[in-house]
């Protein structure tokens, strides 16, 4: 597709596709990259474009602006969900060898969610994913979701972001700027992107980044052995296609934007009907004996109904629907789903006594595999600002369970109950701490962390936190403000703590540095 006029850019889509621009015309000769990252591209032939590092950090700048927006949205309980079918997929490409240690090593492959309800998943450059909460609302089963997760992990790992970016395709600079106003333009709370929808280049701006026929191919080939390679149900490709065909039957109107980047011709169609009695056989890759990623991890249909509400209910900020999803989830009858998203309506419509009591209720008829899901949206509940009124004597029950827990949803509403319920406080700050010597990228977890230190009085240690909150989500210079701040602080708070002053030191050197880093690149 030829891109002939620019559309109109605000200031802040000039700066994008400037710097979008100068990566792209700054690329290094087309020839060597794929000898010199002895990367195995399979099947397309043309294995030339950006440099594995060049791409992650065109990557690492796109990401840094999506967390800066409102809506971006790190819900720890459908970020858990999602990395339950993410890292076997992830598993299983690695498995097969689709994703060689070097790319997996030095690509992000990480997943950003978007509130927002069209449905839509898109790669990024550098192994960053979008997912917007209405593809997981649309979606009836795990592998449904997985196998839209599928593809877009095997465009990554095809490198065919990195192949459409070849020195020679004139076409490639725009087409990079108009995937990053693609990527703009489907987030809903951007002014910009709506008035650049209804200007001339509409069709261009929703293409998004538009993939070859043959890189499509490719990524629902790979995609479909990746799917089946971590033990999803390899008939969720086929009922994802049938439901998005249906849905582009039904409407056009632009609420399902994965269909403008992802047309479903007849062929890929029959294509993937004929994979599916394939699947069994040793083509497939490691579906049988390997525990991990084998088909009893596969998240329940009852659990995945609950996600599919909750995304449901977060994607929506008009009080109008929830009320309706509140009386609907109350009907005699009503399917757990619906309960579910009646609990977190009203949660969100600051009704906690009513959110909390249905919550009971759905906890207490629980399907098998969905226990955890509503004690943990219990323990939302009560850890919310309308919630303390109550006084619920489960708190601390749930606290503790939580804290004892095994997964970030656990760890970070464990932690918020300490604050909520003032207890438990040196044990949240104790797993935190744990946490994030495990993972330094987790801003909300060092964020957490710095409310509890701050509420253990454990000042220096919370401004660190902070700090360290910011350059997880490379906002180096709020970093630095706040590594300056804990340094100002007086005497007798710095002097309590010499080890954590001397962290605090090292640190407002290294974040210097990246500063200057990020400066020069752009
Ligand atoms: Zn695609």
């Amino acid at each position: 597709m030829v891109f002939h006029a620019r559309p109109p850019l605000s200031p802040r889509f000039r700066r994008w596709s400037v710097a979008v621009l100068a990566a792209a015309l700054l690329l290094p000769p087309s020839a060597g990259t794929r000898a010199q990252s002895g990367v195995n591209l399979p099947s397309l032939g043309d294995g030339a474009g950006m440099s594995i590092a060049a791409e992650r950090r065109l990557g690492d700048s796109i990401a840094r602006d999506i967390y800066r927006d409102p809506d971006y949205l790190d819900d720890p309980v459908l970020v858990d969900y999602l990395q339950t079918l993410w890292q076997p997929l992830l598993g299983a490409a690695r498995a097969r060898g689709d994703v060689p240690p070097e790319l997996s090593d030095r690509l992000a492959w990480q997943l950003l969610i978007s509130r927002d309800k069209r449905v839509n998943a898109f790669a990024l450059p550098g192994g960053y994913l979008g997912v917007h909460l209405g593809l997981v609302a649309a979606t009836e089963s795990s592998a449904e979701l997985a196998s839209v997760l599928a593809h877009e992990l095997s465009h990554v790992s095809q490198r065919h972001i990195a192949r459409m970016l070849t020195k020679q395709d004139q076409a490639a600079p725009w087409l990079m700027g108009a995937m990053i106003l693609g990527v703009l333009a489907a987030r809903a709370n951007v002014d910009v992107a709506n008035a650049a929808i209804a200007g001339s280049q509409a069709v261009a701006i929703q293409n998004q980044l538009n993939f070859s026929r043959d890189m499509e191919r490719e990524a629902d080939r790979v995609g479909f052995g990746v799917l089946t390679g971590a033990g999803f149900e390899p008939l969720g490709f086929v009922t994802m296609f049938e439901k998005l065909q249906q849905a582009a039957r039904l409407n056009d109107d632009g609420s399902f934007p994965y269909l403008r980047s992802h047309p479903l011709t007849s062929e890929r169609m029959a294509d993937m009907r004929a994979r599916v009695p394939l699947a069994d056989a040793p083509l497939a890759g490691p579906r049988v004996g390997a525990p991990v990623t084998g088909p009893a991890a596969t998240p329940p249909k009852a659990l995945h109904s609950l996600m599919a509400a909750r995304a449901r209910v977060l994607s929506e900020n008009g009080p109008d629907r929830q009320r309706a999803w509140l009386q609907a989830g109350q009907a005699p009858n009503a399917a757990p789903a619906a309960q579910y998203a009646a609990a977190l309506s009203a949660h969100r419509l600051g009704q906690s006594a009513q959110a909390l009591s249905i919550a009971r209720q759905g906890r207490a008829a629980a399907a098998p595999g969905t226990q955890d899901a509503w004690a943990l949206l219990q323990l939302e509940i009560l850890v919310g600002p309308n919630a303390r009124a109550l006084n619920d004597a489960s708190l601390a029950t749930l606290r503790d369970q939580a804290l004892a827990g095994s997964t970030r949803a656990d760890l970070l509403f464990g932690a918020q109950a300490a604050l909520a319920s003032q207890g438990a406080l040196a044990g949240a700050a104790a797993r935190l701490q744990a946490w994030v010597v495990a993972q330094p990228k987790d801003a909300q977890a060092w964020q957490t962390l710095s409310r509890v230190q701050a509420a253990l009085g454990q000042r220096l240690r919370s401004v660190r936190s902070e700090a360290e909150a910011r350059a997880a989500q490379m906002d180096y210079g709020g970093a630095l403000d706040r590594l300056r701040a804990a340094q100002m602080l007086p005497a007798a708070e710095r002097n309590a703590d010499p080890m954590e002053l001397a962290i605090v030191d090292v640190r407002r050197r290294e974040v210097e540095e990246l500063l200057r880093d990020s400066a020069r690149q752009e």
